[in-house]
């Protein structure tokens, strides 16, 4: 009789388990389904380093990769907003903090397309990063100043390629990235003599939008280069309480426009629809991944390999179950 009870009470717990997973996928569903605009840019919050993320009708670009120990937490996003593949990877310069994280990137996604600088770089996380582009077989170049190329109905245009310089922060890939009326600028680490350069080739700088260069330093961002770019908004990368006193008080002052700020509001959201850009934050994306402890394989709720309760193990982020050694499968691609 009471063994009756328990095998009846475990049915129902089930039961209720399955029906709690099934609203919070119709929630996250909801979340993530109500928000996508055709073309977004997410300034990723990876502390005292740059990552920017663009969305051009489906299509994907990572715009560098935190420092080292920063690749899990942006394979976590990125998969979280629902990309499973990087159609271009530009790694801007080779400073540990814009590459430190994109080995890893390129070990747990497909990217098609990667651009770098010319500047050589002897650290061991870009000698990593070389030896992975090649293994994964990842078309990758140095860009033309003055290439263009398509992302989604996005117009990209490299207003630098690094070549020429003697420091690696003016080695910096300028690139800017057109929807509709609406744009932006990514400058990397440029400073002065590489705005100066920009100016003088001559190209369209004028963006909506300006990833303000080298995490708001003041060797960047002189007045020239800030008129020539007019922008509405204006983006700093770069982590709280930071020991380089990014982004400097000079600098905060001449940018008259929107301002924000990575170490201050976490991940910075902005979208388009060709017209008009907005603010929007970083949008809590609610995801569960279950595990199965049998095989130790990782799913996405809805798989249809998804393992029976009783084998079943819950995990709130990806980079937690893979901690716990748990290989995604091949079907859902969690
Ligand atoms: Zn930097
Ligand atoms: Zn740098």
């Amino acid at each position: 009789m009471s063994k009756k009870r328990t095998k009846r009470s475990g049915t129902a717990g089930k039961r209720l388990l399955a029906l709690l997973i099934t609203l919070l996928c119709a929630f996250a569903t909801y979340l993530s389904g109500g928000a996508s605009q055709p073309f977004e840019v997410h300034f990723i919050d990876v502390g005292q380093a740059d990552c920017a993320l663009v969305i051009a009708d489906g299509k994907t670009m990572l715009i560098d990769g935190g420092e080292i120990g920063a690749g899990p937490r942006i394979i976590d996003y990125l998969r979280t907003h629902g990309v499973q593949k990087l159609d271009v990877l530009i790694a801007t310069h080779p400073h540990s903090d814009h590459i430190g994280g994109l080995p890893y990137v390129v070990e747990n996604m497909e990217v098609t397309r990667a651009y770098l600088s010319p500047y050589v770089h002897t650290s061991a996380t870009y000698e990593q990063l070389l030896d992975d582009l090649a293994k994964k077989k990842v078309a990758t170049s140095v860009p033309e100043i003055g290439e263009t190329f398509s992302l989604g109905s996005a117009d990209c245009r490299v207003i630098s390629n690094g070549a020429g310089f003697d420091d690696a922060n003016d080695a910096s890939i300028i690139l800017r990235v057109a929807y509709g009326d609406t744009s932006v600028l990514f400058t990397g680490d440029a400073e002065v003599p590489a705005e100066e350069a920009a100016l003088a080739s001559g190209m369209n700088l004028r963006s909506t939008i300006l990833k303000v260069g080298h995490h708001g330093s003041e060797t960047s961002s002189s007045q020239a280069f800030l008129d020539a770019v007019d922008p509405e908004i204006a983006v700093i990368s770069c982590g709280k309480d930071n020991s380089y006193g990014h982004p400097h008080a000079v600098t905060l002052k001449k940018l008259t426009c929107e301002v924000h700020r990575t170490d201050k509001e976490g991940s910075v959201v902005l979208v388009s629809d060709g017209t008009t850009v907005t603010a929007r934050g970083e949008v809590p994306v609610f995801k569960i991944y279950i595990g199965n402890w049998q095989n130790k394989k990782l799913h996405l709720v809805g798989c249809r390999y998804m393992p029976s309760f009783e084998n079943m193990d819950f995990f709130w982020k990806r980079s937690m179950a893979i901690d716990a050694g748990y290989e995604p499968c091949g079907s859902c691609k969690p």
